[in-house]
């Protein structure tokens, strides 16, 4: 299988994210009997996974063709992919798998009012993203591009084909991992394994609890760099998601930092005087897209919509340093710092 060498690319981020994993948890080394591990580039970051008991080798092997064939459909830069068939304007017979993400996300997106929008592509070209080409374009060209930024023109129809109106381009960039780490734990289950941990860059998916049935301690990344992590959160069988603006940004010629997180209501890279939003649930698909969105949304906005739909713990780290979780993780988020303070929001407004 050919790889498009964007996807081969290092994500520092994404490694640095393991490597914390395994420096809270141990992951590297201290199996309990056999388990398997894989390490590869795929959707533009690079993928750690190491699953415990019999059969974990096989099992991630499994999971790792199981991602290239995911990456292979949902690409918007392999000229091979449906993705990016559907951008060139074409009427594209949708496999299971694309429609079934499609699905997912178009409801993601209108749960969070468009703060995730899955048609944001031609603002993340515009500003350069797609290619590390940056630029900061003017408001005009972005004004010009606004009208196709509206997921509700996305609408794979009954038959399973999707054909999307001129100028509409689809990106999955902000929930493929996410949906891809939910499809590899049930993997991973189908084939007996009940202990893995999954790091797909900057998506973690802790698979039940460690072999010795304590929970996996996941570190979650100081945006600022100051430190490694800001703390760590202890899970089992979750979703562990992080986005950043640190993750990849540049700085425009007027010294500014513009980074990849994007508000679709204005174009513009979304600043809300948060550094990063971590979200924690059993879906990796929804912690993907909530990463995302609750970051465009901004700390206030964010806890209410928390508020209002719950079934999620969210960790805010705001550019100032201050650290906000949602109530459900009082008892399992450790600043690593511990003289910091932690906020905890509550469910009353
Ligand atoms: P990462 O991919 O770095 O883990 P995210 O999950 O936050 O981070 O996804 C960011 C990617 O999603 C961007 O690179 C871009 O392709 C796309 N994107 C940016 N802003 C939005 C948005 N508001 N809604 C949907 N997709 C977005
Ligand atoms: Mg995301």
């Amino acid at each position: 299988m050919k790889r498009n060498p964007v996807f081969l690319r290092l994500s520092a981020a994404g490694l640095a994210v393991f490597m914390l994993i395994c420096a809270v948890s141990g992951c590297s080394g201290a199996s309990a009997g056999q388990s398997g591990s894989a390490s590869f580039f795929a959707m533009d970051t690079i993928m750690e996974m190491t699953a415990y008991g019999e059969g974990g080798q096989d099992a991630l092997d499994q999971v790792e063709h199981l991602i290239f064939t995911l990456e292979d459909l949902f690409s918007a830069t392999d000229q091979n992919s449906e993705v990016y068939a559907a951008n060139q304007g074409l009427k594209v017979a949708l496999s299971d798998y694309t429609a079934d993400i499609l699905d997912q996300s178009l409801a993601l997106c209108a749960l969070t009012n468009g703060a995730l929008d899955i048609t944001v592509r031609p603002i993340m070209d515009a500003w350069g993203f797609t290619t590390s080409d940056y630029r900061v374009p003017d408001s005009t060209e972005i004004d010009a591009l606004l009208p196709f930024v509206d997921y509700s023109l996305v609408t794979p129809s009954p038959d399973g084909t999707l054909t999307l109106p001129a100028g509409v381009q689809i990106d999955m960039g902000a929930v493929a991992k996410g949906y891809a780490s939910d499809l590899a734990a049930q993997l991973l289950a189908e084939n007996g394994i009940n202990s893995a941990i999954l790091s797909l860059g900057g998506n973690v998916m802790a698979v039940g609890a460690k072999p010795d049935g304590s929970n996996w301690r996941v570190g979650i990344k100081d945006p600022s760099g100051n430190t490694d992590y800001i703390g760590v959160v202890e899970v089992n069988n979750k979703a562990v998601v992080t986005s950043g603006g640190y993750e990849r940004y540049f700085t425009g010629d007027d010294g500014q930092v513009y980074w990849h997180i994007i508000d679709p209501s204005t174009g513009y890279p979304a600043k809300t005087g948060l550094s990063s939003v971590t979200i924690i649930g059993d879906s990796g698909i929804l912690c993907d897209a909530l990463s995302t969105a609750l970051f465009v949304m901004g700390a206030d906005d964010a806890l209410d919509f928390w508020r209002d739909n719950g079934g999620f713990e969210a960790i805010f780290i705001a550019e100032d340093g201050e650290i906000i979780i949602t109530s459900g993780l009082k008892d399992v988020f450790t600043p690593s710092d511990t003289s910091a303070t932690v906020t905890v929001a509550s469910y009353d407004r």
